[in-house]
């Protein structure tokens, strides 16, 4: 099955007049999302987390990549989650685009946070990527937050891990094939823990999606 491209809704084109789009690797006017020259300049990758977790990145968290991820949680820029959830599409792997059912999860975040910023970015591509593959189903669900995490960035790597250990707390993951999506991957402590809990749970497989890996 290919992915189909996404559509916008109408009243983001309406937006459109408002805003005018442009790319925000380069700044050329007129794009939605990253311009040729700037997807040229980005290259997908794999990481293996564990041997049941696999994590897809568009690309490295550097140049034109960086400041669409910028551009969209600072500037709030979120009409770009479109044209990333569609990059990111693209550097998936074939057997993720097949027909067999695919459990989406966002990366759950810290309630405060969500609302302060008034949308969550792994939320909207989760979303996103579920309306661009039919056999992909919405799962916010299938994994929660059990406390309020203190901020990862100051942190170490080790520490990171730390912050992080027994945090989530699944859903039904019984027999499930996951895919959790997260926007920018550092470490891998989250990811880590989240495919972890979710393992134990009984998932078949968890692999990890994110916009760009630090
Ligand atoms: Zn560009």
């Amino acid at each position: 099955m290919e992915g189909r491209e996404l559509n916008r809704p109408w009243w983001e084109r309406v937006l459109d007049y408002v805003y005018s789009p442009y790319c925000p690797g380069c700044g050329r006017p007129g794009i939605y999302g990253l311009c040729e020259i700037c997807r040229e300049n980005v290259a997908p990758l794999r990481i293996p987390l564990t041997d049941y977790c696999t994590v897809y990145a568009g690309g490295e968290y550097s140049g034109p990549l960086k400041k669409a991820v910028l551009c969209c949680k600072k500037a709030e820029q979120t009409y770009l989650s479109y044209a990333l959830a569609n990059f990111i599409a693209k550097a998936l792997p074939e057997h993720l685009k097949g027909s067999q059912r695919v459990f989406c999860v966002p990366m759950p975040a810290n309630k405060k946070r969500r609302l302060e910023r008034g949308f969550h970015l792994p939320e909207l591509l989760a979303r996103r990527l579920c309306r661009h593959f039919d056999s992909w189903i919405y799962a916010p669900q299938m994994l929660r937050l059990k406390r309020d995490l203190p901020p990862q960035k100051a942190l170490t790597r080790h520490e990171r891990f730390m912050n992080v250990r027994g945090a989530y707390e699944p859903g039904e993951a019984e027999g499930a094939y996951i895919v959790v999506v997260d926007d920018v991957m550092t470490t891998g402590a989250t990811l880590f823990e989240a495919a972890q809990t979710l393992f134990k749970a009984g998932a078949l497989r968890v692999d990890g999606i994110v916009i760009a890996c630090a």
